[in-house]
């Protein structure tokens, strides 16, 4: 076996674009192995991402911490079985701290630009403020939830009130005694809206499309209970193990929608009528019209009973325009409001958006992906060498944990830039035959699946799914598991005689 030189002998530097989960897991994977020239640059204030920047009241995660967090930095103190936001952010702040990442970060650096030079094999990337970082690799990690979306209507300037997006939540307004209007009611709506309820006016939900529903209570954990998950390791193995067992029999669910998605569909659908009794009209009103697990799969106990409260109303008229007092639908309706709140979740098929990446013979990865992204494995993107992906393409999940998902990519990345440093340097590529076999064998999985079946942020306009792993956990930890070289060309370099095993 090839000896590995150290990553001085080499150009190992590595540029990290994004300090959120992926951002941070590639930075400790790389650190861990001996890469030391490593730089993260953070567009936000601090370290966190989407944590960082979703503080809408109710922020929490719908997986439960047990296998919402890494496998190597494992707390289990945890409060409750979905901790909110605050200790979700403290988590990852606390880890990026212990394994001394927060001294490779560089926050308030949103990146421009980045450009791949063929001449002397490196990265360059750009602020907005000017400053300009180079390397031999660079990992881009912005997440796939990052750039809010707001829906095109006529007038959406002309509000008088106040007007935000849910990922950008306006804590200095008090929204007691307000006239409220929510659009949308996805994931984040479902979580803040039962809490402005609480408090506000009046909310009107303008909502677009029914959603299924599980329960979930999320209660703080006991002192007992805490001091024993967090004394007695097989209770944490064995939550670890049933959750885990609960979210891969969900994408099981979402694959196979007659054969095991009725189960869980018609449990779903069980509960809410349950929860909904006694008011066909509000029934009728959110009841999805898609297969079960197509979109998003809503879990709360609290979102049906808000919408029955006396100050809660759902309209499901299309929305025509904004006007200064309020929303106007099609129905020729005004609903007055003084705050407009766009939970209308991300631009989630713009990849990397406002950034410009640019590949061999300056090839923007925007046009490239112009018919909707792809990547090896959701990693790497011929053209684009020494580049590679944290929550690429297809690597989002909608029945797991994501963490598994960005350690099993920060491995991969690591094993392929361990697999540069014994080729003695140079830059690494994903051959083209590569990329668009594995595109089309990834693409084909979803034949048959949920997924197929209804519009969602997974789709492009054309239908194309591009956030979503077609499987399982366990297939995507499997498929990355090794970097096979035959897979990839490396440049600028003299050829070895072996390779490096794990
Ligand atoms: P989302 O799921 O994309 O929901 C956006 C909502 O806005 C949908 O109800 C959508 O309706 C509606 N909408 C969009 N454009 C509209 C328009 N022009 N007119 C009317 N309605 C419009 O966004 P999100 O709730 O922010 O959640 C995004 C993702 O973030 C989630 O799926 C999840 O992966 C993640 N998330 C996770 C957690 C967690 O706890 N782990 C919490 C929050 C978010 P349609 O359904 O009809 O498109």
């Amino acid at each position: 076996m090839a000896v590995l030189p150290t990553p001085a002998d080499t150009d190992a530097s590595v540029l990290i674009i994004g300090a959120g989960f992926g951002g941070i897991a590639a930075a400790i994977e790389l650190q861990r192995a001996g890469f030391r020239d490593l730089t993260v640059l953070e567009a936000a204030p601090e370290v966190g991402g989407t944590w960082f920047h979703n503080t809408y009241p109710g922020a929490a995660c719908d997986v439960p911490s047990f296998l919402y967090q890494y496998s190597y930095a494992r707390r289990t103190d945890w409060s409750r079985g979905c901790p909110p936001q605050t200790e979700i952010l403290d988590y990852l702040q606390t880890t990026a701290r212990t394994f001394g990442i927060d001294a490779l970060v560089h926050t308030d650096s949103p990146v421009q630009a980045c450009v791949w030079s063929a001449d002397d094999r490196r990265w360059t990337a750009t602020t907005s403020d000017g400053r300009i970082f180079s390397a031999g690799a660079l990992v881009i990690a912005t997440g796939q939830l990052h750039q809010p979306h707001y829906p095109e209507l006529p007038g959406i300037e002309t509000f008088e009130g106040e007007a935000f997006h849910s990922a950008r939540w306006r804590h200095d307004l008090d929204l007691r005694g307000k006239r409220v209007a929510v659009i949308g009611n996805g994931a984040s709506a479902v979580q803040f809206l039962p809490e402005i309820a609480k408090v506000a006016g009046h909310v009107t939900l303008f909502q677009r499309t029914g959603n299924y529903f599980l329960p979930r209570r999320n209660p703080a954990y006991s002192a007992r209970k805490r001091r024993l998950l967090a004394t007695v390791p097989a209770l944490q193995t064995a939550r670890r193990t049933a959750f885990t067992g609960a979210l891969e029999y969900l994408t099981s669910a979402i694959r196979h929608p007659r054969l095991i998605g009725w189960g869980p569909g018609a449990f779903s659908r069980a509960y809410m009528r349950w929860q909904l009794r006694g008011d066909d009209e509000l029934r009728r009103k959110v009841w999805p019209d898609y297969t079960f697990g197509c979109k998003r799969v809503l879990i709360s106990s609290y979102w049906l009973p808000t919408l029955r409260r006396p100050n809660v109303d759902v309209v499901t008229d299309r929305l025509a325009a904004v006007e200064p007092g309020g929303l106007r639908t099609t129905d020729g309706t005004l609903h007055d409001a003084d705050i407009v709140i766009y939970a209308t979740g991300f631009r989630t098929t713009d990849f990397m958006l406002p950034m410009q990446v640019l590949g061999t013979g300056g090839r923007r990865l925007q046009d490239v992906w112009a018919d909707g992204a792809h990547a090896h494995l959701g990693i790497t993107v011929p053209g684009f060498p020494s580049l590679f992906l944290m929550y690429g393409p297809n690597t989002n999940t909608s029945g797991g944990s994501i963490l598994v998902f960005l350690e099993a990519q920060a491995r991969y990345i690591r094993k392929a830039l361990e697999l540069v440093r014994v080729r003695g340097g140079g830059a690494i590529e994903v051959r083209p035959e590569v990329e668009a076999a594995s595109d089309r064998a990834l693409q084909a999985r979803f034949d048959g699946t949920a997924w197929l079946t209804c519009q969602s942020w997974y789709r492009t306009g054309t239908g194309r799914i591009v956030a979503n792993w077609p499987g399982y956990m366990r297939e995507f930890v499997a498929r990355t598991a090794e970097v096979d070289p035959a897979e990839y060309t490396i440049t600028g370099a003299p050829q070895p005689e072996t390779a490096p095993t794990a």
